[in-house]
């Protein structure tokens, strides 16, 4: 029974990376591991820039792109055939991790990726909580083993920025009962749990990937998801200011930044410089729901980061899927909002205009 206003912003107010969509994936997994280089396209590049186009959005970053052949094939299709529109990230090869000599193998894949116009690394969370020793099978293997210490190397000195997803919300990590905050959205997906059995705790997946921050001071990481713990901003301010080269992003988390307005606007004001756009969007084909969906999830951000409305969904409709309240939106000034949706991007992935 709220009245409340309610700003419909069908464009963002100015141009936008979106540094965080999957327009493509690895086709073949086994225990959310990535096996192989066939790619599977999820969207063509024509249906995205459609959607771009019309909310906004000059780039958007695919950051699982695959690697070897599969890596090329995303470069030729979304990057090369639309110049500026599309900026395409490689994944490591983790099939190969328990092998000897993968280290240097890993890092002269990085290497080639660049030379193949990859722009930076995307790492999924397989890492912490997917691979382990025999890649499916033994042991998880931490986020600061050693041997992938030559692949973040590489990547600095290349320039490419690591996109890193690490652990997952808080509420992931606990018993899937109704005092659970995301009790609808775990049962429905109840393999999305990370409670029990030898999986690590939420906070020792951070601590191990920030001592990978601590070690390569020299490659620049994108720490996804608001850090990986959106729900906890004083924890987050406080590794961003422990290290210089960590950088955040937005996507599918506008649901917990929202719920405390006043501590994220002073977050966006103090970290201006190091928090870049980003959704998880797959665009889909012309009119599908998928496509309608991203076009309607846009405007939720653009309402989220430029507006002063309150009390609203952070999902389409029907029902949020994150947890059982609304958001406040922030009304960014335009300093900031063009450093979000833009500058920062800009600069991290060496764009010059
Ligand atoms: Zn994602």
């Amino acid at each position: 029974m709220l009245h409340v206003s309610e700003t419909l912003v069908p464009r963002s107010r100015f141009p936008v990376i979106d540094a965080h969509t999957h327009l493509s994936s690895v086709a073949e997994h086994k225990k959310g591991v990535a096996f192989g280089e066939k790619m599977r396209f999820l969207v063509e590049p024509e249906d995205a820039l459609a959607v771009m186009d019309r909310k906004n959005i000059r780039i958007m970053v695919d950051l699982t792109g695959g690697v070897g052949a599969g890596l090329k094939s995303v470069i030729r299709k979304y990057h090369d055939a639309y110049p500026g529109r599309f900026v395409v990230f490689t994944e490591p090869w983790w099939e190969r991790a328990h092998q000897p000599g993968y280290s240097k193998f890993q890092a002269d894949q990085i290497e080639r990726a660049h030379r193949a116009g990859a722009a930076g690394l995307k790492v999924l969370k397989t890492m912490g909580l997917y691979l382990r020793e025999e890649v499916t099978s033994g042991p998880l293997v931490k986020v600061d083993d050693h041997r992938f210490d030559a692949m973040w190397e590489a990547c600095g000195g290349l320039e490419m920025p690591v996109a890193i997803h690490t652990s997952d919300p808080e509420a992931f990590f606990l018993p899937i009962d109704p005092t659970n905050e995301r009790y609808e959205e775990l049962s429905a997906h109840p393999d999305w749990s990370f409670y029990g059995k030898d999986f690590p705790s939420n906070r020792e997946l951070l601590e191990a990937r920030n001592r990978v921050f601590a070690r390569h001071p020299q490659t620049q990481f994108i720490a996804l998801h608001v850090g990986g713990d959106a729900e906890n901003l004083a924890a987050v301010s406080e590794w961003l200011d422990r290290y210089p080269n960590m950088h955040v992003d937005l996507a599918a988390r506008i649901g917990e930044l929202g719920r405390q307005p006043r501590a994220a606007r002073a977050f966006f004001e103090k970290y201006q410089d190091r928090i870049l756009f980003g959704t998880d969007a797959t665009p889909g084909g012309v009119q599908t729901p998928q496509q309608l969906f991203t076009e309607k999830l846009y405007e939720i951000y653009f309402r989220f980061l430029e507006t002063t409305d309150e009390y609203f969904d952070y999902a389409p409709a029907p029902v949020p899927p994150q947890g059982r309240w609304k958001i406040y939106g922030l009304g960014l000034p335009e300093a900031i909002l063009r450093k979000v949706y833009y500058e920062n991007a800009a600069r991290l992935l060496k764009l010059t205009c």
